[in-house]
């Protein structure tokens, strides 16, 4: 018997006005994968995790999370079940302190002692942020931002983490040194949705990948196989 997806679409439309965004796309997340979605601009990449956050609301289709329909939860309840959404451009609270961002990630937890432990955690997978744990947030490099970003979200102790563009705005040797700490969460336990521009890492991260293209899934396949494809090659990993 196949395994239950801890996280499913299932021909999920979503539209901004009478725009479709998403045109029926279906997508299978199993426990404990990296699944990378690629695809050009304005393919659908961000709707795709702000539908599966319920921050755009699907219009036709099924969400679901642990075998749950999740459609019709929250956007601020779903972190209180593990499914926690990074999301593009960061949006950390600038006046608040790295410390205050990160508390504001656990805003549902009254384990002040584990939420200490957790805390520490991320200082070790970031240890920039423990320098600056005093410091205003809006005063952080970009790189730093994308860390408390990330961070934040880990407090919340996440089953499945939704990154949406995670390198968009770092140099290079700070986007590869993001990737390698999504490993390192990855090996954690914890099960990633990786939306990205830079295709070619986000693959070589990824068990396997979701290829949009104008609101559709064109595509699906190990990472592997996607990074050896041809046509794959061509379009998004700049061949
Ligand atoms: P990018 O990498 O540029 O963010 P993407 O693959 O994430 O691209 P989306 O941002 O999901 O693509 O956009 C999908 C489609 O929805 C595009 O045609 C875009 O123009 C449109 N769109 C996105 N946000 C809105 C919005 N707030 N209002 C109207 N249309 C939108």
């Amino acid at each position: 018997a196949e395994k239950t997806p801890i996280l499913e679409l299932k021909n999920v439309v979503s539209a901004y006005g009478r725009i479709q965004a998403l045109k029926g796309i279906s997508i299978k997340v199993y426990e404990g994968e990296i699944v990378s979605i690629i695809g050009a601009n304005g393919a659908g990449k961000s709707t795709t995790l702000m539908t599966i956050c319920n921050i755009v609301k699907a219009v036709e289709g099924d969400i679901l999370y642990k075998g749950q329909r999740i459609n019709d939860v929250g956007s601020d309840v779903l972190p209180t079940m593990g499914l926690c959404q990074v999301p593009e451009g960061r949006r950390i609270f600038p006046r608040l302190t790295v410390l205050e961002n990160l508390d504001m990630g656990a805003f549902f937890r009254d384990d002040k002692v584990a939420m200490k432990d957790d805390i520490e955690r991320v200082f070790d997978l970031f240890p920039k942020l423990r320098e600056r744990r005093k410091q205003f947030g809006g005063t952080l490099s970009g790189g730093e931002q994308q860390m408390l970003a990330m961070g934040r979200a880990l407090m919340s102790r996440p089953k499945v983490l939704l990154l949406d563009e995670p390198s968009m705005g770092l140099a290079p040797l700070l986007v590869q040194q993001i990737f390698n700490i999504i490993k390192m969460i990855n090996e954690q336990g914890v099960t990633v949705v990786l939306v990205e521009q830079n295709a070619n890492l986000a693959l070589q991260c990824s068990k396997r990948g979701y290829v949009l293209e104008t609101g559709s899934v064109v595509m699906e396949d190990a990472a592997d196989k996607l990074l050896t494809n041809p046509d794959i090659r061509k379009a998004y990993l700049g061949e």
